[in-house]
């Protein structure tokens, strides 16, 4: 597990990102902390939509250390797409080192009610927009492969896709069970056994009401914290470079 980080280190990186690759607009204030939404520089590309978050739990810090990387060297994969992106979506959390947000709430099971200021930035952000991949990172802490959750139609072809991306820098996993569900390479098939589930968890939020498809990334955090963040980029390469397929 991972304990307190410096969230004022990774809002003072956020605001220092170049215009030239992002713009930066605060989505919410939670107790005390910014919570950003970056989105692409106008483009005359009608590529595919991206959207794309990281630090939904707090404890699970790669991906958000991946997403403000990526930018942050100039990383031409985001170049030409249109996206959005929240690279800390549990600021609180993240400065404590909690799974929770500051009021002790899964921010991940918080998207059916209103009342949780993170899932509500979301949502006012995101109204009406529409786009072909919803990315976002995770960690499980005690995986020591990759794995991921795919919702979406062409079931499997993009998780498979992007998990042989994720094979060159991090163990990918190859059980047939994992946590219980069936897995192919890596990939939970996200099915009607999940609609027991609604859409509490940001993943079944986006793929209901905005998102074709969704990858749910889960990097194994007892690696070391470097091969998660590399592992996490890759995937989001590579869930870019096959947006359009
Ligand atoms: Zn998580």
């Amino acid at each position: 597990m991972t304990g307190p980080r410096d969230y004022n280190a990774i809002a003072a990186r956020i605001r220092a990102l170049p215009s030239s690759r992002c713009t930066v607009d605060l989505a919410a204030t939670v107790r005390g902390h910014p919570l950003y939404v970056l989105r692409s520089p106008p483009s005359p590309s009608r590529g595919p939509r991206l959207a794309l978050s990281a630090g939904t739990h707090g404890d699970e810090p790669a991906g958000v250390e991946a997403v403000v990387r990526l930018l942050e060297t100039g990383d031409s994969t985001l170049a030409g797409f249109d996206w959005v992106a929240f690279p800390c979506l549990n600021p609180a959390g993240y400065a404590e080192g909690t799974r929770e947000n500051g009021a002790g709430v899964d921010i991940n099971r918080s998207f059916e009610n209103e009342e949780v200021a993170e899932a509500l930035a979301v949502k006012r952000v995101l109204r009406g927009a529409a786009f072909d991949v919803f990315i976002e990172c995770h960690e499980d802490w005690e995986a020591s492969a990759f794995y991921m959750f795919e919702c979406g139609d062409a079931a499997g072809a993009l998780g498979g896709r992007v998990m042989a991306e994720v094979a060159r820098e991090c163990p990918v996993s190859h059980a047939s069970d994992i946590d219980g569900m069936r897995a192919v390479d890596g990939v939970i098939q996200v099915d009607e056994e999940f609609a027991e589930y609604g859409h509490r968890s940001l993943a079944l939020y986006m793929w209901r009401f905005h998102a074709k498809r969704v990858l749910t990334c889960e990097a194994p955090g007892s690696l070391p914290f470097e091969q998660c963040v590399t592992a996490h980029m890759a995937a989001i390469r590579s869930a870019l470079a096959n947006a359009g397929l």
